[in-house]
């Protein structure tokens, strides 16, 4: 019986014979050695025939090629490919930043602004945590140019608690008051952030609701 132990087939070195346990079949296989180190057990056939040259590993390199240099075809493909990805495709629409902003404002750690936001118990609700979530509560709302805003700033990013503004409305919000009467008298609002340990945000939106006195200045349960 021919056994080509010893022989080249493309890149493949026959090592050895399979035993009829190891090639579960009842074509005869080789343990065979590839030129890139791998070893293989290959069909003493597709060896003969010509169809293996290798471990796999050739295939695999073409295939890397071919993903490199595609064809029109496989970019049109691809194309098609992207847009079932988008599945809301609006990643370009301008409510999405806001959203990723806004949800990264809320739980990424790193966010600049994290501390104003997601460090003082500002939450995202649950289902606004997927763009389609937060979308399908705001849609009907939204109007283009407008920002996602707050109607309490001590309170999270919720159906309830949010609406669109124009970019002058939530500045006027912000800079409504900015010297509050405090218990130990009138001062700027970060300056009584400080002393009081309570968040500016969080006096303003007080202060602004008519609360005065040590109920303006208690510390807030989330801080
Ligand atoms: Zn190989």
């Amino acid at each position: 019986m021919y056994t080509p132990i010893g022989e080249r087939f493309g890149k493949l070195v026959v090592m050895s014979e399979a035993t009829k346990e190891e090639r579960k079949s009842r074509h005869r296989k080789m343990h065979c050695i590839c030129d890139c180190g791998k070893k293989t057990m290959t069909m003493l056939f597709t060896l003969k025939g010509g169809s293996a040259r290798s471990c796999g590993c050739v295939a695999a390199e073409k295939a890397k090629e071919r993903w490199k240099n595609p064809t029109k075809e496989m970019i049109e493909q691809r194309k098609l490919q992207g847009e079932k990805n988008k599945t809301h495709g609006m990643t370009k629409h301008t409510a999405f930043s806001q959203w990723a902003d806004m949800k990264s404002r809320c739980t990424n750690k790193g966010h600049a602004w994290y501390k104003s936001y997601g460090g003082r118990g500002i939450s995202l609700d649950n289902s606004w945590l997927t763009f389609e979530g937060f979308w399908a509560d705001m849609e009907q709302l939204w109007v283009e140019g407008m920002q996602i805003d707050r109607i309490d700033n001590d309170k999270g990013y919720c159906k309830s608690n949010c609406k669109w503004s124009t970019r002058s409305q939530q500045q006027r919000n912000k800079s409504n008051t900015k010297f509050i009467d405090t218990p130990n008298g009138v001062m700027d609002i970060t300056t009584a952030s400080e002393l009081y340990g309570v968040s500016a945000g969080c006096l303003r939106y007080r202060y602004e609701k008519g609360v005065r006195g040590l109920d303006l200045i208690k510390k807030s349960q989330r801080a």
